[in-house]
């Protein structure tokens, strides 16, 4: 899949569309998903311009690639969902339904999230 540019996550990265920011780094932007589906649901959002999880551990650096992971930390942490738990989900391709074609992790927490699979 080549990459848009004017994906939705692509225009919050440049600031033309605003979003309810959690955690920003060099590798990531974190912030609320507009329509949750957990009582805490956060979008992080890698700054590259890599459309989906294979995209990115293909043509990353490793530097971004950590960069990403431990964004994803840094998020958990500023929500403070270490101690009690959470979930991570990473949408890839059609058959996943992945809406936004910019990587991103989905974290849900906040409340129990009753089996997974
Ligand atoms: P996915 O299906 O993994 O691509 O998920 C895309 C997510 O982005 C969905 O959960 C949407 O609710 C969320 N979303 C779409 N537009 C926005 C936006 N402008 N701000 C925050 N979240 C958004």
């Amino acid at each position: 899949m080549s990459y848009d540019m004017n994906n939705v996550f692509a225009k919050i990265l440049r600031k033309e569309i605003p979003c309810k920011s959690i955690y920003e780094d060099e590798y990531v932007l974190a912030f609320y998903d507009i329509n949750p589906k957990a009582k805490v649901h956060a979008l992080v959002v890698v700054k590259g311009a890599y459309t989906d999880f294979s995209d990115l551990i293909s043509h990353a650096t490793a530097t971004e690639i950590q960069g990403f992971l431990r964004g994803i930390l840094a998020t958990v942490d500023a929500l403070k969902l270490g101690q009690d738990g959470y979930r991570l989900v990473m949408n890839t391709g059609k058959n996943s339904g992945q809406e936004v074609p910019h990587l991103h992790a989905h974290i849900l927490g906040g409340e129990p999230l009753g089996t997974a699979l």
